[in-house]
């Protein structure tokens, strides 16, 4: 299955929220590497022209709707109660005045069944909106392995923490989404997004290479696992105050 498992890949850039453009970009540009050519094909027929071939050029597309398209908003994170060391799907996905599956792993399961559906019958493809579904399905399997994007109700996944980035005051959200990711690419890769990829990819075949394989791995033949890219969020354990909750 093409494209889940590229996405399943897409968790190879472990780490960051609702990354920033550079972040969406380089973890698409990453899986993108890894699809078959069947995949890339399926991929390319949905891209709307705004992209030009690319899925990476519209990786951010989901940040720059979600003002308008508000119904969208809550559905690029998760947030659990306070101070709890563990997500729960049931407990936790849902928007900010309850509504059950509005959150990120929610919106992941919803996608994926619509793409996947899409290939299956003629009537999903005229249902669905499958080059929308590609799209918010790329940006939220990078979004939800920001860890931040799994963070606390009471602080708003670290929105309302503020904190200074060397020189800049700002907000811990905004740290792991943007600016670890700025400053990596101006200390060590001369402001270079294609030489930090390249350095990613390396990484993934060399340094990583053990890991891969716990990365592509859906239990019970699952299409997609988003619940378990949410779990590899490690809570500080001290932090917590119940790791059974
Ligand atoms: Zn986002």
């Amino acid at each position: 299955m093409w494209i889940w498992r590229a996405l399943i890949l897409l968790q190879l850039v472990n780490g960051v929220l609702g990354w920033g453009k550079e972040g969406h970009f380089a973890i698409c540009k990453i899986a993108e590497g890894y699809l078959t050519e069947d995949a890339l094909a399926a991929v390319k027929e949905l891209l709307p022209d705004s992209a030009e071939g690319d899925l990476a050029n519209v990786c951010s597309w989901a940040d720059e709707v979600r003002f308008h398209m508000r119904w969208s908003s809550p559905l690029h994170y998760v947030d659990t109660p306070d101070f709890m060391c563990n997500y729960k799907y049931c407990r936790d996905c849902h928007d900010s005045v309850g509504r059950k599956n509005r959150c990120v792993t929610g919106a992941i399961y919803n996608y994926t069944m619509q793409l996947k559906s899409g290939y299956q019958d003629s009537i999903s493809v005229e249902k669905y909106n499958l080059t929308e579904a590609l799209m918010f399905l790329s940006h939220f399997i990078g979004d939800v392995h920001q860890p931040l994007h799994v963070g606390f109700i009471g602080d708003e996944g670290g929105n309302t923490i503020t904190v200074r980035w060397y020189r800049r005051k700002t907000n811990l959200h905004h740290v792991w989404d943007t600016m670890i990711i700025d400053s990596a690419l101006k200390t060590y890769y001369d402001s270079d997004i294609a030489v930090m990829i390249q350095s990613i990819q390396r990484n993934i075949t060399d340094g990583w290479s053990n890991d891969v394989s716990s990365w592509e791995n859906c239990a019970n033949n699952q299409t997609v696992c988003p619940n378990g890219y949410a779990h590899s969020i490690q809570f500080p354990l001290h932090c917590c105050v119940d790791s059974s909750g």
